[in-house]
């Protein structure tokens, strides 16, 4: 095929075939089915996790998180036994809007998550994701360009008090905070695209990309409702997901008809897909059964509430104490995979692991892997990986030396407790991520209907052959050349790492807290 000139991102946070496939047969969605009968689409794997802020890291710079080093919106230092938020000083990677900006390009990033802070672009704009503090910070790229954003979208903001979670003042199994939910959701996806539209349309580009986020806090609040299997139990709730998703497809042939837009090879895409929750598993309670990890004594749990009355909340701890002489294994958090790290003399302050590393991942993968649920019958993971399987390449990360993926409907927990390591959830309407994300292709030049596989870390590099760029020669994801109906001509270009800084003093102490309680209300923290 001749290059395309022009690029179009639709960036849907969290759906999958499943999740559209009601609204596309039922007629609500002709734009994005348009889209489909007249291109390439499909399912779109995701990383390992299958998490929002790993897979768009992955998409925006064509490496595996294993390269990349982002697993979730928070990284792991076992010496400190802390979390702290990833930013993009972490990232030691160009994006791949860094590139086509470096080769001259007009590119635009709208919402991006992990995009905060900005990264420098000599001709191209950006607005960053929803880990940003608030509005008062430097939020976009030109800096200029805040002030215009807020006097032209008025309404756009990074709040989400709004969509909280139950304990925090929702149940979404009550008709009244389920529709003030949607609601909530319905004007913060009109927000969104208030800017996207802006944006689109104010300043001249090459390559957009555009976010919308609003389907993932939805799945994860209300898939009951959204899961073809079960929507028909509640026709009212499904009416008001029908509508929310009416509405979004008008959105994306809003922005389909500009001006702007026309002539643009278009790419939608997913960060992952989502099902239904159907256990909890308690993974450091199986680690705690299987010897692995030990509960502190009674002395331990006294002095651990004592703490916790004084004020030290064990919010980041596991909620019971820990005896960490007699712990071998422990996951210290989570993102939708369970990460499992040893507890390794000389860099855990209580290490006690001094042996071969091979031979404990292989103990812990064979023991977890024989563990079934006592409800169901059916095995908890789905995979079990020891960190050279999970990413054959990568770099010098804190990673964990197992990562647990979770069997089809189980979420993880960190919390121990003294109860049992498999719970049913008391509220069965929730969704969790799951590995299958959606991805369609369409313009000149794309194979018309086919329906195909790829994988997230394959667009950058696709983008980039689309437009006639060199493919940076370390981007572990692959062209997809196959989509089109005449070869792209590939060439190879530079590697697209350079020397990492570290993020750690990127927020204050109070953007932190902001942006923590986000994560929760959009039900990212357990
Ligand atoms: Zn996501």
């Amino acid at each position: 095929m001749s290059t395309a000139t022009k690029i179009l991102i639709l960036a849907l946070d969290s759906v999958n075939l499943e999740s559209l496939q009601p609204h596309l047969d039922g007629g609500r969605m002709p734009n994005l089915k348009g889209l489909m009968n007249g291109g390439v689409s499909g399912v779109l794997h995701s990383t390992i996790p299958a998490h929002t802020a790993a897979a768009w890291t992955t998409l925006s710079t064509g490496k595996s998180p294993g390269v990349h080093g982002v697993m979730n919106f928070r990284r792991f230092d076992p010496r400190a036994q802390q979390t702290r938020l990833n930013t993009t000083e972490d990232v030691p990677h160009k994006t791949v809007w860094q590139i086509l900006d470096e080769s001259g390009l007009h590119v635009g990033v709208v919402g991006q998550p992990q995009s905060y802070p900005a990264r420098e672009l000599k001709h191209g704009f950006a607005v960053t994701g929803f880990e940003t503090p608030s509005t008062e910070a430097e939020f976009t790229w030109p800096k200029e360009l805040k002030k215009e954003v807020l006097s032209r979208v008025p309404d756009f903001n990074f709040k989400s008090e709004r969509i909280r979670d139950p304990g925090t003042g929702k149940d979404w199994t009550q008709w009244d905070d389920f529709s003030a939910g949607m609601d909530s959701l319905q004007d913060e996806l009109e927000n969104s695209h208030a800017l996207n539209k802006y944006l689109a349309t104010s300043r001249p580009w090459d390559v957009l990309f555009l976010y919308y986020q609003q389907t993932d806090p939805l799945f994860h609040k209300a898939w009951r409702w959204c899961d073809p299997a079960t929507r028909g139990e509640d026709a009212a709730r499904a009416a008001r997901v029908d509508q929310f998703f009416a509405r979004l497809d008008e959105m994306l042939g809003e922005i389909l008809s500009l001006p702007h837009a026309s002539g643009a090879l278009v790419f939608g895409c997913s960060d992952h897909g989502h099902g239904p929750v159907h256990e909890l598993v308690r993974v450091n309670g199986l680690l705690a059964d299987l010897g692995f990890l030990k509960r502190g004594g009674l002395l331990t749990q006294a002095t651990a509430a004592l703490k916790r009355v004084a004020g030290q909340r064990l919010q980041k701890g596991f909620g019971i104490a820990v005896d960490w002489k007699s712990t071998r294994a422990y996951m210290p958090f989570e993102a939708i995979a369970g990460f499992i790290y040893f507890n390794r003399i000389g860099r855990e302050p209580h290490g006690v692991v001094n042996e071969d590393a091979s031979t404990l991942a292989r103990e812990i993968v064979e023991a977890l892997g024989k563990q079934k649920s006592p409800h169901s019958g059916r095995p908890l993971f789905d995979a079990l990986m020891p960190l050279a399987d999970a990413y054959p390449r990568h770099g010098a990360f804190d990673f964990p030396d197992v990562f647990a993926l979770p069997a089809r409907g189980i979420n993880f927990v960190r919390k121990l407790s003294f109860g049992p390591a498999v719970e049913i959830p008391d509220e069965n309407y929730k969704g969790t991520h799951r590995p299958e994300g959606f991805f369609v292709l369409h313009g000149a030049g794309v194979n018309a209907g086919k329906t195909a596989q790829a994988s997230i870390a394959d667009i950058a590099p696709t983008v980039l052959a689309a437009l006639g760029k060199p493919v940076p020669h370390d981007m572990t994801g692959s062209v997809l050349t196959e989509f089109f109906t005449s070869g792209l001509v590939l060439t190879s270009g530079a590697a697209s790492s350079f020397q990492a800084q570290g993020g750690a003093d990127v927020y204050s102490d109070a953007e932190k807290a902001l942006v923590e309680q986000r994560l929760a209300d959009l039900g990212y923290v357990d």
